[in-house]
């Protein structure tokens, strides 16, 4: 049960918040408002190692443990859920799926651009009809000669127009229920492959969610990774990872939001005494502390033990998404309460923490959906 931030874990932590600080920090608002992300910024983000956590040191990562992933997370999103989340569940994803199902030809033709940051890969598994029931897509990919032909539509892609190709999940036996979905890495100008940006999301600007369309899209064979039928299995796995990063970018955003709070209720003076001062501010900063701690514990302990990939990391991972995600909802909700109207205007950042909390309860699989996996667990 034992576990503890090595120096050099602290010291990476205190290397990202000044990148974080330095780097991310200045260019939040403008990603906000105008819903775009900077792509000199992702350049940054690779030139700081941080998709390479990610990934082996045979393909030129750095083979982090999943506790130092979460603690980068953490720390962007204290500044920015959008950049922080995205990269966190991006390459947990993909290096995930890769790690577990993928060839020695198909990692040493794609882990090298992705670790140094020239290439992104984003996720596609939610379907319009298909989100929390996963098994029941229809996207399909039928083997023709040395191709596959896919069809079918996803939606809420983060960051497909940014990307440069997409794992996607497909049924390659219709019959087979969960045991006939596989996955392809498609590649960005694959004939019959293309997307579109939907309407702009409540939170998480900067990122766009897609909807892509596979229109008798002729997918290479050797672009099937894994074995034909083993995509959910695979899904299963790399969720678990997602999951708890999932979790510390809401430790991250809650923290973002108790830090600004804090900083305000000092100064913010009303009745001649700053509003930290008043008794009922000091309650809320408190709840908001202590949930936080509570959510960064469970976090932390996940991420210890999800590579045990057992029914009990499994439990934990899927907790600590809930739980975290719940608590930065409720954190930012309060940093709101704090600030007054000044909370509620865009004019400061407390709004688009709390749009972007509500965005952490729902992906990677909402909250209901995490509940209900707990449960399965203690019931069995
Ligand atoms: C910011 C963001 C980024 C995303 N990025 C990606 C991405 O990159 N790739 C990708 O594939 N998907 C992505 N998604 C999609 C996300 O995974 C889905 O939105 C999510 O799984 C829920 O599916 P749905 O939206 O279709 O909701 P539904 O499944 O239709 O659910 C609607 C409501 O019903 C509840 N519900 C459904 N079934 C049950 C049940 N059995 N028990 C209890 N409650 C239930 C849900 O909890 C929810 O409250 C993203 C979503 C968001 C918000």
């Amino acid at each position: 049960m034992l576990y503890k931030l090595s120096e050099e874990q602290e010291m990476f932590r205190q290397t990202v918040a000044r990148f974080a600080k330095d780097k991310v920090a200045p260019r939040v608002s403008e990603m906000d408002k105008k819903d775009c992300f900077p792509k000199d910024l992702y350049q940054e983000i690779a030139k700081m190692g941080l998709p390479a956590l990610f990934y082996p040191s045979e393909y030129g990562g750095s083979d982090a443990d999943l506790l130092t992933c979460c603690l980068a997370s953490e720390e962007i999103c204290k500044v920015s859920t959008s950049v922080g989340a995205f990269l966190g569940s991006i390459h947990s994803l993909f290096s995930s799926c890769f790690k577990l199902s993928a060839s020695k030809e198909q990692k040493e033709r794609h882990l090298p651009d992705v670790v140094s940051g020239r290439k992104l890969c984003a996720f596609g598994l939610t379907e319009p009809d298909a989100g929390s029931d996963i098994a029941s897509m229809r996207s399909n990919a039928i083997l023709n000669g040395d191709e596959y032909i896919l069809n079918g539509v996803k939606n809420f892609n983060s960051g497909i127009d940014f990307a440069d190709m997409t794992l996607v999940y497909a049924k390659t036996d219709p019959n087979a229920g969960i045991k006939g979905i596989s996955a392809f890495i498609v590649e960005k100008g694959t004939k019959g492959f293309s997307y579109s940006v939907t309407g702009k999301m409540m939170g998480f600007r900067g990122i766009h969610h897609c909807e892509s369309v596979f229109e008798d899209c002729r997918v290479p064979k050797e672009n099937l990774i894994g074995k034909e039928g083993e995509g959910f299995k695979t899904v299963l796995s790399v969720l678990d990872e997602g999951r708890t990063l999932a979790g510390a970018s809401g430790v991250g955003t809650a923290q973002g939001a108790l830090d600004y709070a804090i900083h305000y209720a000092k100064e913010r003076v009303q009745f001649g005494r700053p509003i930290a001062e008043f008794q009922a501010i000091n309650h809320i900063l408190a709840d908001m502390a202590t949930n936080t701690e509570a959510a960064r514990q469970l976090v932390y302990r996940a991420a210890t033990i999800v590579r045990e990939h057992t029914k009990e990391s499994m439990k934990l991972a899927t907790m600590a998404k809930y739980f975290a995600t719940d608590v930065a909802m409720k954190v930012t909700s309060r940093a709101v309460d704090i600030l007054g109207g000044y909370g509620y205007s865009e004019e400061y950042p407390i709004e688009r923490m709390m749009r972007d909390a509500k965005g952490l309860q729902i992906y990677e699989g909402t909250n209901q959906i995490q509940r209900n996996a707990v449960a399965r667990v203690l019931l069995t």
